[in-house]
C-alpha cells in the first residue's frame, strides 16, 4: 500500500527524508545550538533571560510543525468502504484550514484546501482528507507541490474517477518581509480525471467551494 502507490515525486521526497533520519539528524542538542546562532544572527543576546528556552522551545515547535515527515499520507487513505451503491457524484469537503511552512523562508503559510474526488468503487472516512492535507502542510512546501502531492495520493490510493484540488493561501514570507503585500492570496488548483475532462463537472466543484 505505502510505496507501490507512491510517484516518483513522492519518492523522491520520502528518500529525502529517510537521508536525514538515518544518519544525517542532527541531535536535539545540535539543533538548539543552530536557533542559538540565528538568535545571534538577529542581533540579540541569547543569554538574555526572555531568551533562556527559546532554542528548547523552537525545536519542539518545528517537531510540530514538520511532523509530516513521519507520516504516510497513502497509508490513511488505506482504510476505504466499497459500499456505495448507488452513489455516483461528488465527494467535497471544503475549508480545510493548514498551517504549512515555505521551502524557501521557512515562514509560515496559512490557508485554506477545498478537496474533492468523484468515488468509483471506494470512498474513504472523509476526516482522512483532511488528514492528508494536514500531513503534506506540516511539511516544508511549495504551494505548488502541495497542491500536486495531495492530488497525486488521493488518485493513487483511492484510484477514484477523479480528483479536485484547490488551494487558497497567504504567504507570511511576502506579506511580512519583501515586497510586503498583506492582503495577498495564491490560489492554485489542480484537476484529474473526470474534473480535468469535464468543464460542467469542474465548475459545480468551483461553485459549491465558493464562500
Ligand atoms: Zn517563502
Amino acid at each position: 500500500m505505502k510505496s507501490e502507490s507512491m510517484t516518483n515525486t513522492a519518492k523522491k521526497e520520502e528518500s529525502t527524508a529517510i537521508d536525514i533520519i538515518q544518519g544525517k539528524r542532527p541531535s536535539r542538542e545540535e539543533a538548539m545550538k543552530a536557533v542559538k546562532t540565528l538568535i545571534l544572527w538577529a542581533g540579540e543576546n541569547p543569554a538574555r533571560e526572555g531568551l533562556l528556552e527559546t532554542p528548547k522551545r523552537v525545536v519542539a515547535a518545528y517537531e510540530e510543525f514538520f511532523s509530516g515527515y513521519n507520516k504516510d499520507p497513502a497509508c490513511v487513505l488505506s482504510k476505504t468502504f466499497e459500499d456505495i451503491k448507488g452513489f455516483d457524484d461528488m465527494v467535497v469537503v471544503r475549508d480545510i484550514e493548514f498551517v504549512s511552512h515555505c521551502e524557501h523562508h521557512i515562514v509560515p503559510i496559512l490557508g485554506k484546501a477545498h478537496v474533492a474526488y468523484w468515488p468509483d468503487a471506494k470512498v474513504v472516512g472523509i476526516s482522512k482528507l483532511a488528514r492528508v492535507v494536514d500531513i503534506f502542510a506540516r511539511r516544508l512546501v511549495s504551494q505548488e507541490n502541495m497542491t500536486r502531492n495531495i492530488l497525486q495520493c488521493i488518485d493513487e490510493t483511492l484510484a477514484p474517477k477523479g480528483v479536485a484540488v484547490y488551494i487558497d493561501a497567504n504567504h507570511q514570507c511576502m506579506s511580512t518581509r519583501g515586497v510586503n503585500k498583506g492582503c495577498s492570496s495564491t490560489i492554485t488548483t489542480m484537476f484529474s480525471g473526470i474534473f480535468k475532462e469535464d468543464t460542467n463537472v469542474q465548475r459545480r466543484f468551483l461553485d459549491m467551494i465558493k464562500n
